[in-house]
């Protein structure tokens, strides 16, 4: 560890946001780390570089982007990818034909349809269970399991997941605990101190944070796994370019403010809706009585900006409820800044087959909501007119 390290590590995470990697530039004494948009690096004589010679193996404004990362999220290493799911693909790349994973049936759409319609064609098998249940984890666990793959809270209804219960169960396999972090963020959760072996981000989401950059990585405490990963990840080719991790740097600067407004915002605004006879049911792990509460509040340091709701009128109140907020726009994604109303249904969800959605809890009646970091009382204005609107549809 250099002494740089050494500091950082000691400081808090606002401060390692805004400062882990980004010290200024060598050669002008840039504040800002600079968007180095070049494909290739000058070298004094054969072999003779500074650190750097093609963009798709190494590029500085990425590697600033993966040194703040991996200190955010208390690893070593930080690997940043074209998107989110490139990363996910990136963490299978470990696996062998023949190897075997477990999957916890709450999953993101993009990654169900990656193992399920690609990576068996490479020889991978793919075990889904209710990850809610970690016995049901640990009774799937075979002798060729490699993995054990979760996400914690679940898209789109929020349940939770315990980790350090999975992080056990992968220890006494001898497989990896992979972490799809992207809906705490590492502000609220840190898997890596629970016993995941990698985490993994879609940086589109909060970490970006504004709605206008794709990106991925993945955060891993072993050297020897962090090299494998680069080596596969520069055979690839599967890397962001500097914009986009230069984007994403500078989303990641303000990461704790925001995250601290989307969670105020999504707390008034499940209150707001419990109190509503045109919803049936509000999902948030911030409400006392939701069922993952308790352990939300043992592994997690706040509850997110994610709310999700049931509509009492059914599908039709659901879509018109959809088509009827002005602020919340109507669109795949969440994370931003901005308020997003989705349908899981068939936006989010579409990749999995209706009885699939409906043993995780999603109906036709089901809408989602990121909560933006507008003014809560606009927010709450908003919801208020559309459900009026939807009731009158109904
Ligand atoms: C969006 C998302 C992904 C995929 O990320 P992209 O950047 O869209 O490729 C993976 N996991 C979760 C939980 C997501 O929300």
């Amino acid at each position: 560890m250099s002494k740089r390290q050494e500091l950082m590590s000691k400081r808090r995470f606002e401060t390692r946001a805004i400062h882990e990697g980004q010290s200024a530039d060598e050669s002008t004494g840039a504040t800002i780390v600079p968007v180095y948009q070049t494909v290739t690096f000058t070298q004094d004589a054969v072999g003779q570089h500074k650190g750097y010679e093609y963009s798709r193996s190494g590029n500085p404004t990425r590697k600033a982007l993966e040194q703040c990362l991996a200190s955010l999220e208390g690893g070593r290493y930080g690997l940043a990818y074209g998107s989110g799911m490139a990363a996910i693909h990136g963490a299978t790349q470990l696996l062998e034909s023949g190897d075997h994973v477990v999957v916890a049936d709450d999953l993101y759409g993009g990654s169900f349809r990656l193992f399920t319609q690609v990576l068996p064609n490479y020889g991978v098998r793919f075990t889904y269970v209710d990850g809610t249940r970690p016995e049901e984890i640990d009774k799937a666990c075979e002798p060729a399991t490699k993995m054990i793959w979760i996400e914690s809270p679940t898209n789109p209804m929020l349940r939770l997941i315990d980790l350090a219960a999975c992080g056990e169960i992968a220890a006494r396999h001898g497989c990896w605990l992979v972490v799809d972090n992207t809906f705490a963020t590492p502000f609220l959760q840190n898997p890596l101190a629970l016993g995941a072996h990698i985490v993994v981000h879609s940086t589109t989401k909060y970490i970006g944070g504004h709605s206008d950059v794709i990106g991925g990585a993945l955060i891993v405490d072993d050297e020897e796994m962090a090299s494998k990963l680069q080596l596969t990840r520069n055979a690839t080719g599967g890397v962001p370019g500097p914009w986009d991790a230069w984007l994403t740097l500078r989303g990641t600067k303000t990461l704790a403010v925001r995250m601290r407004q989307h969670e105020a915002n999504a707390t008034r605004v499940a209150e707001f809706l419990l109190g509503r006879p045109e919803v049936e049911q509000v999902y948030f792990p911030g409400l006392p009585d939701h069922p993952g509460h308790q352990l939300a509040k043992k592994q997690m340091r706040g509850f997110g900006g994610m709310v999700t709701i049931d509509l009492s009128g059914g599908k039709p109140a659901a879509l018109a409820f959809c088509q009827a907020t002005r602020l919340f726009s109507l669109a795949e994604s969440l994370g931003g800044v901005e308020s997003l109303i989705g349908y899981p249904w068939s936006m989010s969800h579409a990749a999995f087959p209706d009885e699939e959605k409906r043993r995780k809890g999603i109906s036709e009646r089901t809408v989602r909501l990121s909560v933006g970091i507008e003014h809560v009382d606009d927010l709450c204005e908003d919801l208020d007119q559309a459900l009026q609107a939807a009731a009158n549809t109904g």
